[in-house]
C-alpha cells in the first residue's frame, strides 16, 4: 500500500524498523522477530541502508524477503552515499519491479573511515531534497518518506534553517516525515509546532527507540545527537548494571513516550526494533492493546 493510502486510512500509523543482519544466526533471529511482530499489524515496516551505503546488497535481500514473506508493506531506506543517479535509479527500478511502493529517501552519512564532511559522489546528489525530486520525476508512483530531526540535524546549527531544509524535501514531493529518535516528547511537540509554522503539512511520524543497554543508548545518542534526559539516566543508574533491569527501564520509558504521543494525537509512531520483538511487544502490552488497529479506536 502506498504511503498516501496508509496515511488516509490509519491514524496513528505504527511502523517498525529493521536493519540488515550481519550473520546467518542474526538473520534467523530477525526473521523470527519479524514473524512475531507481524501479529501487531504494523502499518508498514522499514529496512535501513547501512551507513556509508555499505549494506546495499543486504538491504535489498532483506527488503525482498520481508516483502514477500510477511505480506507487510516493506519500505527500503535509500541513501545518496557513493552512488550516481543512474545507480540509484537502477536500485529503485529493481524495487519497483518487485512490488515495492514506497521509499525512505535520505542523503546518508559518509563511511566511518572517511573523515570530514559529506561530499557528494560525482553524478550523484548533495542533499536529500535532490534525491526526492529525482525520484518524483523518474518514479512518480512511488511513495516517499524523508527524515526529520526534532533536536536539529547535527550539521546545521541553525535550527530554523534545518526546518527550512526539511521543507525543501516536502516541497520536492515527500509524503511523510519520520523523525530521528528522541527521548523527551517536548522536543517532538516543539518540532511539530515549528514545522506547522513553516507550513509543512505532511504527517510527522515520531521515531521511538526503547533503550536496551546503556552502551547502546550512548552509541545512538553519540551518533545522532539525541539528548538522554537526566530522569532516564537516573533510572538506568538505579539498575546498577543489571541488563534485564536496564531493558525494563528503557522499554517502560519508550512505552510512556508512546502513551503520551497517542494522547497528543500523533500522526504515527516509528519503533526502532533493533531486530528484536520483545521490547516492541512489551510496549503494546503496556499500552493495553493487542495490535495497532486498536490504537486508533
Ligand atoms: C528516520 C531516519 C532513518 C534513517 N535511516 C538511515 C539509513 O538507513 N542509512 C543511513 O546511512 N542513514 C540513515 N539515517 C541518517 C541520515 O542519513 C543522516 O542523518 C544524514 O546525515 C542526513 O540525511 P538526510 O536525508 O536528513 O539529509 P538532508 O535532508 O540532505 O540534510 C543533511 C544536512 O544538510 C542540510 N541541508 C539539507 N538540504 C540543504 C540545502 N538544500 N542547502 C543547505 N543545507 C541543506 C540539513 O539541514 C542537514 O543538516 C536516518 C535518519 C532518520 C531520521
Amino acid at each position: 500500500m502506498k504511503f498516501t493510502d496508509i496515511i488516509s486510512s490509519q491514524r496513528p500509523t505504527v511502523s517498525f524498523e529493521f536493519f540488515p543482519p550481519k550473520s546467518d544466526q542474526a538473520a534467523s533471529d530477525l526473521y523470527d522477530a519479524a514473524d512475531h511482530l507481524r501479529a501487531l499489524r504494523p502499518s508498514f515496516i522499514t529496512v535501513t541502508y547501512g551507513a556509508g551505503g555499505g549494506t546495499r546488497e543486504r538491504t535489498r535481500k532483506l527488503v525482498m524477503r520481508l516483502n514477500s514473506e510477511t505480506g507487510l508493506t516493506t519500505v527500503p531506506h535509500l541513501t545518496c552515499v557513493g552512488a550516481t543517479r543512474d545507480e540509484l535509479a537502477a536500485i529503485v527500478q529493481e524495487y519497483v519491479d518487485h512490488g515495492i511502493e514506497n521509499l525512505l529517501a535520505l542523503r546518508g552519512d559518509p563511511p566511518e573511515e572517511h573523515c570530514g564532511p559529506y561530499e557528494p559522489t560525482p553524478g550523484g546528489f548533495r542533499y536529500a531534497n535532490e534525491l526526492v525530486a529525482f525520484l518524483k520525476a523518474e518514479f512518480p508512483n512511488l511513495g516517499i518518506g524523508v527524515a526529520g530531526y526534532p533536536e536539529g540535524h547535527p550539521e546545521t546549527r541553525d535550527k530554523l534553517l534545518d526546518i527550512e531544509n526539511l521543507k525543501r524535501k516536502v516541497d520536492a514531493g515527500a509524503d511523510l516525515v519520520i523523525t530521528q529518535l528522541f527521548f523527551d516528547n517536548r522536543d517532538f511537540y516543539d518540532f511539530v509546532a515549528r514545522c506547522e509554522l513553516e507550513k509543512i503539512a505532511v504527517p510527522i511520524i515520531a521515531g521511538i527507540m526503547p533503550i536496551q543497554s546503556l552502551a547502546g543508548a550512548r552509541k545512538m545518542s553519540g551518533m545522532c545527537g539525541a539528548r538522554l534526559p537526566a530522569s532516564l539516566l537516573r533510572g538506568i543508574d538505579r539498575a546498577q548494571g543489571d541488563k534485564q533491569a536496564v531493558r525494563h527501564v528503557g522499554t517502560h520509558w519508550a512505552a510512556e513516550q508512546c502513551r503520551d504521543l497517542l494522547d497528543h494525537n500523533v500522526a504515527g509512531i516509528h519503533l526502532y526494533t533493533l531486530n528484536k520483538s520483545s521490547a516492541t511487544r512489551r510496549i503494546y502490552e503496556n499500552l493495553g492493546v493487542k495490535h495497532s488497529d486498536a490504537l486508533s479506536q
